[in-house]
């Protein structure tokens, strides 16, 4: 096992939540990043445990007080941010560390943390990207068209990454992640 910090983007649809799922349940060791934001919750969202849901000014003062490894205003919207201790903290310990961020924050954390590894998740095609964000049915048609504004853009960016998954089975793409984890 070679402990480190990875960070895994790719459009929103493409399956990163599951596929991060699946490692997790796979290799107990590795520690997946809580991320603050200013979005309010969906339906069956825990605070803390899926993001830690943050007021506009508890965001600020994270900002203001250095407390994000990076953070980003996604979909035009909210703000994500990655909360920089426990990252530190587990990385410290020796654990296997997953961020999952969006291209703006992956670039961040590429300037702050050089050594972090970089994968990107891509869908099988577009038509899939498209077919998976609709049948998802958490956004409203106009929040589906920005995110996939925001996937065009991304898609374009993902020679930038160390490792481009495809994730057309899922299982595939858990075991190509391992791999490349060295897990
Ligand atoms: P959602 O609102 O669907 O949960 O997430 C929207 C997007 O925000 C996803 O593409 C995800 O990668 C990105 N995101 C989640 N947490 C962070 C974070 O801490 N930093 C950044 N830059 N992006 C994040």
């Amino acid at each position: 096992m070679t402990p480190g910090i990875t960070v895994i983007s790719g459009p929103a649809g493409v399956g990163k939540g599951t596929v991060v799922q699946r490692l997790k349940r796979a290799h107990p060791e590795v520690w997946v990043s809580v991320s603050a934001t200013t979005r309010p919750p969906r339906p069956g969202e825990v605070d803390g445990v899926h993001y830690l849901f943050t007021s506009e000014a508890e965001f600020d003062d994270m900002v203001a007080n250095d407390g994000l490894l990076e953070w980003a205003v996604v979909h035009g919207r909210h703000r994500y941010g990655t909360p920089a201790e426990p990252v530190r903290a587990m990385a410290a310990q020796g654990r296997p560390v997953i961020l999952e961020i969006d291209l703006q924050g992956a670039r961040q954390v590429r300037e702050t943390l050089p050594e972090a590894r970089f994968v990107f998740l891509s869908p099988p095609d577009w038509s899939t990207l498209v077919g998976r964000l609709e049948g998802r049915g958490t956004e409203s048609p106009d929040q589906v068209a920005r995110r996939l504004e925001t996937a065009r853009v991304e898609l374009a960016a993902s020679e930038e990454f160390d490792e481009v998954i495809v994730n057309d089975e899922l299982g595939d793409t858990v075991a190509k992640l391992v791999s490349f984890l060295s897990l």
